[in-house]
């Protein structure tokens, strides 16, 4: 069987690192105000790995956990000295036994992957423009079972 790729990346002080083998799973842009909260930015990129092609190498981790509006568990997974999220988990149909990586802490080139669908299309900033091919106004797991409080909703 021939070698899985890998890639590696950590958090903006260097402390926490890690090591994904293989192509990634399920891979998108993602504009839910989770992602904004987390990210402070617009969006957020995920690119999901089974959980046994994702090896953490060093570093030392704080962990936020919060239920989204469809009912599941999230964990984020932070650099304690820097605070830059490198990885979540999500308790989901789809999702359970994933490690996200949040794409922009893999090293250079950091996104070496196509990013083929965008979620979440009803919170993107208008000035974003992504070219996804697949776009979704929300994910094909949304079910809100739960309210957010006013700053986790669309305005
Ligand atoms: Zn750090
Ligand atoms: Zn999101």
């Amino acid at each position: 069987m021939a070698e899985m790729e890998t890639h590696e990346g950590g958090c903006a002080c260097g402390a926490v690192r890690y090591r994904t083998a293989g192509q990634p799973e399920i891979h998108a842009v993602c504009h839910c105000r989770y992602c904004q909260l987390r990210t402070g930015s617009a969006f957020g990129v995920g690119a999901y790995f089974p959980d046994t092609d994702v090896t953490l190498l060093s570093g030392d981790l704080s962990e936020h956990k919060y239920k989204t509006q469809s009912g599941n568990n999230v964990t984020t997974c932070f650099c304690k000295k820097c605070g830059t999220t490198t990885h979540w988990q999500i308790d989901s149909e789809f999702l359970s036994g994933k490690t996200a990586i949040a794409a922009g802490t893999f090293d250079p080139p950091s996104f070496w992957f196509d990013v083929n669908r965008e979620i979440f299309m009803r919170t993107k900033a208008d000035f974003v423009e992504i070219d996804a091919v697949n776009k979704f106004e929300t994910s094909g797991t949304y079910k809100p079972i739960k309210e957010d409080e006013d700053r986790q909703n669309p305005a």
